[in-house]
């Protein structure tokens, strides 16, 4: 019996799955990728003997049965997920029936398209003094939310959120945000298909959101970022972090 790696791809440039991801694509004799979404340049790491097929077409119970048959086969068999598998990615779904069967698995963390987004902004999703706080989240369309994880009630954290699979949802994301006391002039920042040759980086506010996402046609693979950062690079003040601070001292440097 082989073993099935849940692998992060990353967001799309072939370059940001990790050393061990590249690697393993490398030794893989099957890889079932989610070609909705990961690049396929990412499979340029794999040998050019492996099994490959793309998921996009199959339900759950035909995945299942992919991953569990080529399991049979080979040693290395890898679900190549988009960002990180434990994001939004049916993660236990796949490992459940596998695990039923006696089959061995492992998940390798990918950077997840919040990271990259953020890095394609360059901006930051923390900021001494300002806030402290991520949350990754959606807002509710078919899936429904929790109790306590509406965006009306995210929003009042005044925190960053990363807001996924939303593209088509702005109008909730505007009224909750304002209805929370943002201001509607507050920045947002949109990435479409961060790391890929295509990204495209729309700066607007929670009130022109939905016509500007509109106007771009970003319609899929998108993500939102709402913070009290946004911008950060470019504000006149800014409260540095302690970390760098010669008055602060820590483990590795002693306060001057
Ligand atoms: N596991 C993935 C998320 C899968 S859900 C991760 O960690 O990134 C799919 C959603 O992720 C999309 O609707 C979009 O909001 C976001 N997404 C995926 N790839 C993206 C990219 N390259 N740029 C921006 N957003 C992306």
């Amino acid at each position: 019996m082989g073993k099935v790696w849940f692998v992060g791809a990353g967001p799309g440039d072939a370059e940001l799955i990790t050393v061990k991801g590249m690697n393993l694509l490398a030794q893989a004799g099957a890889i079932l990728y989610a070609g909705s979404l990961v690049s396929e340049a990412v499979l340029k790491w794999a040998s050019k003997d492996c099994e490959v097929a793309d998921s996009k077409g199959m339900t759950l119970e035909q995945i299942n049965d992919w991953l569990l048959t080529k399991a049979q086969k080979y040693p290395t068999v890898i679900r190549l997920q988009t960002g990180d598998p434990s994001l939004y990615g049916a993660l236990v779904e796949m490992a459940r029936p596998l695990l039923d069967q006696n089959i061995e698995i492992a998940v390798v963390p990918g950077v997840s398209s919040a990271m990259a987004s953020a890095a394609a902004a360059q901006e930051t999703l923390t900021l001494p003094e300002v806030t402290q706080t991520v949350i990754l989240t959606r807002v509710e369309g078919r899936t429904p939310m929790p109790a306590g994880e509406s965006i009306e009630e995210l929003a009042k954290h005044r925190c960053t959120c990363c807001i996924f699979l939303s593209v088509t949802l702005t109008a909730k994301i505007t009224a909750a945000f304002i209805q929370a006391g943002w201001d509607e002039f507050s920045p947002v920042t949109v990435v479409k298909r961060a790391s890929w040759p295509d990204e495209y980086i729309l700066q607007t506010n929670l009130k022109d959101l939905g016509e500007d996402i509109k106007k771009h046609e970003i319609k899929a693979q998108a993500m939102i970022i709402i913070s009290p950062t946004l911008g950060a690079k470019n504000w006149d003040s800014l409260t540095k972090s302690k970390l760098y601070d010669k008055d602060f001292g820590h483990k590795f440097r002693k306060a001057e």
